[in-house]
């Protein structure tokens, strides 16, 4: 009987420690740079604290029409974030006027604010950028951007908030 229940418990932790094995194998070949403070909500909680444009936009991957959302033409100093946890994403200071008709900035303040994904949609190859801590869906990254990056991060206004340093030098977040 001891034996028995040995082999079954040793058993038991070979098919855990096999399971955690391949759970750590795909977390470590995972392309994107791993946050610690992931922000994981359904699509109901989302709805619940996104307005029905913020849910299209960073959860169903949408797209805002060009020169009708928020950010395109602010040209005031402050920190874009992501509409949907906040994570400070981008830079007055890497915006530029790409003509375009939605935010563009030619870096995001940190590399590992952004995930990129390749984007097969509508038969272009396109590169996705998307928050790091949310998962939220912002826009897309093209290489026809100025120096010193020559990147292009073409982003959803709708999907950013911001936060522009007031006279007391504290952060407001800017009302919508
Ligand atoms: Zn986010």
């Amino acid at each position: 009987m001891t034996k028995l229940t040995l082999a079954a418990l040793t058993a038991g932790s070979l098919l855990l420690a096999g399971l955690g094995a391949s759970f750590a194998s795909q977390g470590g070949q995972a392309a994107e740079p791993s946050r610690n403070d992931r922000v994981v909500k359904t699509d109901e909680e989302w709805r619940a604290v996104l307005t029905e444009e913020e849910f299209r936009i960073l959860r169903k991957a949408g797209t805002e029409r060009a020169f009708t959302g928020d950010f395109w033409d602010d040209k005031k100093p402050g920190v874009y974030t992501c509409a949907g946890c906040d994570l400070e994403l981008f830079s007055s200071e890497t915006k530029f006027d790409s003509g375009t008709g939605w935010p563009s900035y030619w870096a995001p303040i940190a590399e590992d604010r952004v995930d990129l994904h390749d984007d097969f949609a509508y038969g272009m190859k396109r590169t996705e950028v998307a928050c790091a801590r949310c998962g939220g869906h912002l826009g897309h990254v093209f290489s026809d951007g100025p120096a010193p990056t020559g990147l292009r991060y073409c982003i959803n206004g709708n999907a950013l908030d911001k936060i522009e340093p007031s006279a007391k030098g504290k952060g407001k977040k800017q009302a919508k």
